[in-house]
């Protein structure tokens, strides 16, 4: 940069400018839009591989910008983490979650369970065990049907914390998946000391699967572990028929993807799969 001389400089002052002036005019509208509500909750099916009957939802969020586009989490979640914004989004999203799940079990549905995404920065607040109780105890959901979810990289982000706050959440009736399992750290090795109930097997190794590749075998090898370690599998991202044939071969417990249903607002959900027994 040194040797372009004084303009470079400034090109590069104005895209600065211009990606911190984005960056705040993002942080100001996710503010208002927690203030508004504007978030909301879709709801992806999981269903039990060897029998297709449903097990339960992922609750997955969306921003409605003012009430109308429909805004994905990739495009606000980075930001959110970034500025701490997650945790009370994060807890509105729990609670929202759990007051939907009680919703559907006292319509008779009562084996569902929910599954919340947590983020890393929510595990790092200290306030999490209790804001969760409060919830829990707001919703009068049965805690056993709730699962949080919790990327590799969160836990090994803050190991010591993760570790107890699994422990206590655990104890308490709820579990625990990791998500996006087999993505950032390649060791297992953290899985004895990290009690946990699930293993979200990581859309990645579901894409171009096919048999005696490579995936193909990773895929068996953690299905292995899993049962070998007690664990449920939950594989994300299936599409095809082809996908599914193979993973029901493996013997994974549940399965989340297209081929089943894309996320739907919650009273999609009840129209398409909640709907009163006769
Ligand atoms: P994730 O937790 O791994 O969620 C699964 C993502 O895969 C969802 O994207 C879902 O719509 C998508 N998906 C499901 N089945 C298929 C499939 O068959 N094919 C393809 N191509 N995609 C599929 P979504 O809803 O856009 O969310 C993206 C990510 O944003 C999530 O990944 C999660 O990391 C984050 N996220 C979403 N909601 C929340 C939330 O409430 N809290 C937090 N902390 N993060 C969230
Ligand atoms: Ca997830
Ligand atoms: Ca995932
Ligand atoms: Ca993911």
């Amino acid at each position: 940069a040194k040797l372009r001389g004084k303009g470079s400089y400034q090109i590069f002052d104005r895209q600065m400018h211009q990606v911190m002036f984005e960056r705040l005019t993002l942080e100001n509208n996710l503010q208002r839009a927690l203030e508004l509500q504007e978030f909301e909750l879709y709801y992806q099916p999981i269903v039990h591989m060897q029998s297709q009957a449903l097990a339960g939802f992922e609750a997955l969020v969306r921003w409605s910008r003012h009430g109308q586009e429909l805004i994905a989490p990739e495009e606000f979640i980075p930001c959110m983490e970034a500025t701490g914004l997650i945790v009370p989004v994060g807890l509105m999203i729990l609670e929202q979650a759990c007051h939907q799940l009680h919703q559907w079990h006292q319509q008779g549905f009562a084996e569902l369970t929910v599954s919340v995404n947590l983020s890393g920065r929510q595990i790092g607040s200290p306030t999490l065990l209790a804001d969760i109780e409060r919830i829990l105890a707001r919703t009068e959901i049965n805690p056993t049907k709730l699962k949080l979810e919790i990327t590799e990289s969160a836990v090994m982000d803050n190991a010591e914390m993760a570790i107890e706050l699994t422990q206590t959440l655990r104890a308490r009736g709820i579990e625990i998946s990791i998500d996006d399992f087999g993505t950032g750290y390649s060791s297992l090795g953290y899985l004895h000391r990290f009690p946990v109930d699930n293993l979200k097997i990581d859309r990645s190794f579901v894409t171009q699967f096919q048999s005696m590749t490579q995936k193909y075998c990773v895929v068996e090898m953690i299905v292995t572990l899993s049962k070998q370690l007690g664990l449920a599998v939950i594989v994300e991202g299936i599409e095809t028929a082809e996908q599914f044939a193979w993973l029901q071969k493996l013997d994974c417990e549940f399965g989340q993807g297209y081929l089943f249903s894309k996320p739907l607002a919650a009273k999609e959900i009840e129209r398409r799969y909640l709907q009163p027994h006769h």
